[in-house]
């Protein structure tokens, strides 16, 4: 049997980092990147005798990342201990929510082929992160030794489950998109995947088609971007309806995704929630939410993706696609604005953003927030495009040369004597000649073929290095072939 004759079930776990200065029970820093074991204190060493003081701010966060994911928000909450053993967590417990977490009940819209789904989540919780360990080998127990850095221990968390609604990798991958904007937009994380502050667990299972009842789930671990999520599900869902097919059952167990092999491999088998041996933690009192805090954490909600969507397509009559590509990166969503309000012409912004810049960015790892042609920049060279100091298609040369150089279009144009060429005493001797070494395409021009026209206007383009006034050349070739 095939793919087809069984129904997937997802759901992710996503773990966010959240942008706050100080730790979740300390004040030491969350930065990224210092010095090992320097952002360090008793409370975060888990040395005996202190104490947690919880962070209000990691709350505030909370609150935010719920109310924009339409989440409740629990009046009444606890924090947890996770007792397990962690190399990485010198308390050997890790302090999370379990029965009580401060948000449940949301959902999240995303866009699939039929229209708009609708992605439950379960819960949020807060919770401390574990350090970073390198181990001197492959693996932990095949090391002559292992490091450990716990300048990440004690960095606040947010856990947000989703219910099992996604039914393939495609919408997972939506799924996490959307998700990670809504943190952006909401500036609670940075959503670095690759510093590691939003990572993606999955629970999949299959099903046949119909069935109702859902198979045993894995878990994945260890996926950290868009393109792993969807590769680490694929395969596994192969490797599942293998399984199946052969007449055997699929373990319930935790599985790590290989990036370099393209496969899943088995870490653990499933450890249950009692396994952890949760208890309240005694050294926290429980939190107290008043309606009051909620309603002021409501009110400094910015403008979420969807809304903004909606409003770029009103405001701007952008098209959906383009209002949608655009609104799914804050970045990008504020650097369209910026530029909208200094250059009238939205529709063609949006073909700048979605075509040579993101080219241009894609290419040197860069983003839309540390872009080195400003919204500014770009409104200038659209002017002068409109002036006709420049074509389109010596825009796009201009346009390399402010990516590389950081220089204004105007100096560049000057710099490398890129200005247009609008004077026909100019362009008609061009015209001559071109036409004179291409007496076959005029006879197909005259015959009716109206393509010769287009090499005419390539060939004077051409010897003019893109120079030539497009238009001016187009309106004398046709006075000449009249
Ligand atoms: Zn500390």
């Amino acid at each position: 049997m095939s793919r087809a004759a069984y129904e997937i079930v997802i759901g992710l776990e996503v773990h966010a980092e959240l942008k706050t200065k100080a730790k979740i029970f300390c004040s030491c820093t969350t930065s990224f990147g210092a010095d090992v074991n320097t952002h360090v204190c008793p409370v975060c060493l888990g040395l005996p005798g202190v104490l947690p003081v919880l962070n209000k701010k990691v709350v505030d966060f909370a609150i935010k990342a719920g109310l924009a994911l339409d989440c409740e928000i629990s009046s009444f909450s606890k924090f947890d201990r996770k007792n397990y053993y962690y190399p990485d967590l010198p308390k050997n417990f890790q302090t999370s929510q379990y029965d009580l977490p401060i948000c449940f009940d949301g959902h999240l819209d995303i866009e699939v082929q039929e229209g708009k789904k609708r992605v439950g989540i379960t819960r949020i919780h807060m919770e401390e992160d574990a350090g970073k360990l390198t181990h001197g080998g492959e693996t932990i127990t095949s090391s002559d030794y292992s490091l450990v850095d716990y300048n990440r221990t004690g960095v606040p968390l947010l856990e947000i489950v989703s219910e099992p609604d996604m039914r393939s990798p495609e919408e997972a991958r939506a799924y996490l998109e959307k998700l990670k904007a809504i943190l952006e937009y909401t500036e609670v994380s940075d959503c670095r995947m690759e510093e590691g502050s939003l990572r993606c667990d999955a629970n999949i299972s299959i099903m046949p088609k119909g069935s109702g009842v859902f198979g045993t789930r894995t878990e994945i671990k260890n996926m950290n971007s868009f393109r792993a999520l969807e590769r680490a599900l694929n395969y596994e869902i192969e490797r599942q309806i293998q399984v199946v097919e052969k007449g055997r059952n699929v373990i319930q167990e935790t599985r790590t995704w290989d990036d370099e092999k393209g496969i899943t491999l088995a870490l653990r088998s499933k450890e249950e929630a009692h396994d952890y041996r949760y208890f309240p933690e005694p050294d926290l009192p429980p939190l107290v939410i008043s309606e009051k805090w909620v309603k002021e954490i409501r009110a400094s909600l910015p403008e979420l993706p969807e809304a903004r969507k909606e409003r770029l397509i009103k405001d701007y009559e952008l098209p959906l696609y383009d209002a949608r590509v655009i609104t799914s990166s804050k970045a990008m969503a504020d650097y369209f604005d910026d530029c909208a309000a200094l250059y009238p012409k939205a529709k063609i912004i949006s073909n700048w953003l979605m075509g040579d810049l993101s080219r241009l960015l894609n290419a040197e790892g860069k983003t839309f927030s540390d872009c080195p042609i400003s919204p500014g920049m770009l409104a200038e060279m659209l002017k002068l495009m409109d002036q006709g100091v420049i074509s389109g298609r010596i825009a796009k040369t201009v346009f390399e040369e402010m990516f590389k150089t950081g220089k204004r279009a105007a100096l560049v144009v000057e710099e490398k004597g890129l200005v247009q060429i609008s004077d026909q005493s100019e362009i008609e001797p061009l015209v001559e000649q071109v036409l004179k070494e291409n007496p076959q395409s005029v006879e197909d021009y005259r015959a009716g073929k109206e393509r010769a026209l287009g090499f005419l206007v390539g060939q004077i383009m051409k010897m003019s290095k893109g120079k030539a006034n497009p238009n001016m050349v187009n309106d004398l070739l046709k006075e000449k072939l009249k």
